[in-house]
């Protein structure tokens, strides 16, 4: 059988939208006691929690970042968006300055923005001791800077660090940003103008329009008609220094400006955003550690994705085949998200599956407090009883006897 490779792909087919489960999930407070009931329901091996989260665009859209298919999402505010591919990006000079004078823009939005309550809600989910581990597919840096105790793969790469195609050294972002704005004067001070228009002051992507810009998720600045083909982007510093060796054993030649600009004539030496761009193959070490969560994982949470990628689809798809409970929080249609529902017990309110149509940030951090409120009063009873706590997720103690 021929294997799908675990290329990065955008996926702009329409969804169908969700069916809610169970039915009482179409409140807030509908929702919270789903998933309440999710984290609740003990695992075959007795002990309750160990639940994998996994994350999209929509966990980052509250933060001021727009996802792909949301109200706002790029695909439908940018009908001519296109993103750039591996292949693209490696071979044409042309298109590397376009994007990089894209980025160079974006990337103040990027680095200006935070985690928001739903990466924060992760955070207190973990401290309850229900959440072991984090996949993201998103590139923003959010989950390890809001929750750096539970470990966070990264699915696609972060946008935090530049790496070069031909030795691997990775690059912080904002030291290449840095020296963009030395080599692009001129855009350096366009930028310059932009922060003073204030576009960059809002979050509402509305007003930011109005203002003159947009971003979309993997950070760039969509501007018609700029000059691109002035830009000009630095070469590694190491494969400067030390030009590597090409496949067939010869040197390779590293050429730049009297700036130090990347020049054309150069066969190595070009950075890249240290994420996995679409029509490139998910690094291979991510992909063991990400199957390895899913095999890990008593319960998979799914927050803020459509799941359109395939690589992020097949996680679940193998969480559904193992038989752990899946529960998705997405506003908007799931690929395939049907398979993930199927065989659950007519009754169930949570325990085996929830499909809930809502955006994470305020569904989240409902959840943390209502699970709060029962950690408290079990830790009360648990102070008359004098009877000392043995395990991390104690939460749901009481529920389980
Ligand atoms: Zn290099």
């Amino acid at each position: 059988m021929l294997r799908k490779p675990y290329m990065r792909i955008p996926y702009t087919d329409v969804l169908a939208p969700p069916t809610v489960t169970p039915r009482s999930a179409n409140t807030l407070r509908g929702a919270v006691a789903a998933l309440h009931d999710f984290f609740a329901a003990p695992t075959p091996r007795g002990s309750p929690a160990s639940a994998l989260v996994l994350t999209g665009a929509g966990i980052s859209v509250a933060s001021g970042l727009a996802d792909y298919r949301g109200t706002n999402g790029t695909y439908r505010v940018n009908k001519t968006y296109r993103p750039i591919y591996y292949s693209e990006f490696l071979q044409n000079h042309e298109a590397r300055k376009r994007y990089w004078a894209r980025s160079f823009l974006g990337w103040t939005t990027l680095h200006k923005a935070k985690p928001n309550a739903g990466h924060y809600a992760v955070k207190h989910l973990g401290d309850l001791g229900l959440v072991q581990k984090v996949i993201t597919q998103n590139v923003d840096s959010f989950h390890p800077k809001a929750h750096p105790q539970i470990p966070t793969i990264e699915l696609h790469g972060y946008l935090r660090a530049l790496v070069c195609v031909s030795c691997h050294h990775e690059l912080p972002r904002d030291v290449f940003q840095d020296e963009l704005a030395r080599l692009n004067p001129a855009w350096a001070s366009f930028l310059q103008e932009i922060i003073a228009s204030g576009a960059l002051d809002t979050e509402n992507p509305e007003e930011r329009r109005k203002r003159g810009m947009r971003t979309n998720p993997d950070g760039d600045v969509d501007l018609p008609d700029a000059p691109y083909t002035t830009f000009r982007y630095p070469a590694c510093p190491r494969c400067l220094a030390h030009p590597p060796k090409l496949t067939e054993g010869t040197r390779a030649t590293v050429e730049v400006d009297t700036d130090g600009a990347w020049k054309s004539g150069s066969n190595a030496g070009i950075l890249k955003p240290a994420v996995t761009m679409f029509g490139e193959s998910i690094r291979g070490q991510t992909k063991i550690d990400a199957d390895h969560a899913v095999e890990a994982a008593d319960k998979l949470l799914v927050l803020g994705t459509s799941l359109a990628t395939y690589s992020a689809w097949r996680l679940a798809k193998r969480a559904k085949d193992r038989g752990i409970p899946i529960a998705i929080v997405n506003l908007g249609g799931v690929r395939g998200e049907e398979t993930f529902f199927t065989n659950l017990d007519a009754l169930q309110k949570g325990a085996q599956g929830a499909r809930i149509d809502m955006s994470t940030d305020a569904l989240l951090p409902a959840l943390v407090e209502e699970l709060r409120l029962g950690a408290r009063a079990q830790q009360a009873q648990e102070s008359i009883d004098h009877s000392p706590e043995e395990h991390g997720a104690s939460v749901f103690k009481d529920m389980m006897s």
